[in-house]
């Protein structure tokens, strides 16, 4: 942190709580604050008051953990979805790109992060065993597991793949058109498309 004597206790507090999301250094959390300013002061109290918004509204699908307002999702709720096949992702946000596709109709289900050993995320900390519960209890046809093309999504989805290989399910992946070191979140929707459309059974 910077000499606290100069800088102000309101900035240094602001700048303490954001470098503390994961992800964010000191740095992002003092160039997001600096952004922040520059708004004229009515735009960025809007700003604030929909991230708190969003915090009292927004949670984890009782089913799928996708982020809804409600207990179920919409994806959940719609009856005209294929109940037959659920596509897991890391994050809410890689679903959401899914869905823009539009190629896609059946279940998600979200890990909420990624295996990560070095950072201390292990199966037990993602939303691993509501998923292996699922497939239990319903009658999935197929799995595709769509973690990021990543070192992290990759072993993510082999550690899935060892587990779910003793149900009587096809366990796809996605992979083509996505480059080794994406993530969907911010791959286009065509590339996206094509990965969808060309999975590969595991
Ligand atoms: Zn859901």
């Amino acid at each position: 942190m910077e000499d606290t004597k100069i800088l102000p206790q309101a900035l240094h507090n602001a700048i303490e709580h954001i470098s503390q999301l994961p992800g964010y250094g000191e740095r992002s959390a003092q160039k997001f604050i600096e952004n922040l300013l520059q708004l004229p002061k009515g735009e960025s109290i809007e700003t604030i008051r929909a991230l708190l918004d969003m915090i009292d509204k927004i949670h984890p699908c009782i089913e799928c953990g996708l982020l809804t307002e409600e207990d179920k999702c919409k994806v959940c709720k719609d009856e005209s979805r294929d109940r037959k096949i659920v596509c897991v992702v890391e994050e809410s946000f890689d679903a959401f790109a899914i869905e823009k596709t539009g190629k896609y109709k059946g279940l998600y289900h979200v890990l909420h992060g990624r295996l990560s050993p070095l950072e201390g995320i292990t199966p037990d900390k993602l939303n691993i065993n509501s998923l292996i519960k699922r497939i239990s209890s319903n009658n999935f046809k197929e799995v595709v597991i769509a973690t990021n093309p990543t070192v992290e999504g990759e072993a993510t989805a082999t550690y899935l793949y060892n587990q779910l290989k003793k149900f009587d399910i096809t366990i796809s992946r996605i992979a083509y058109g996505l480059p080794f070191g994406a993530s969907l979140e911010n791959a286009d929707s065509f590339t996206l498309s094509k990965a969808l459309e060309h999975k590969v059974r595991l």
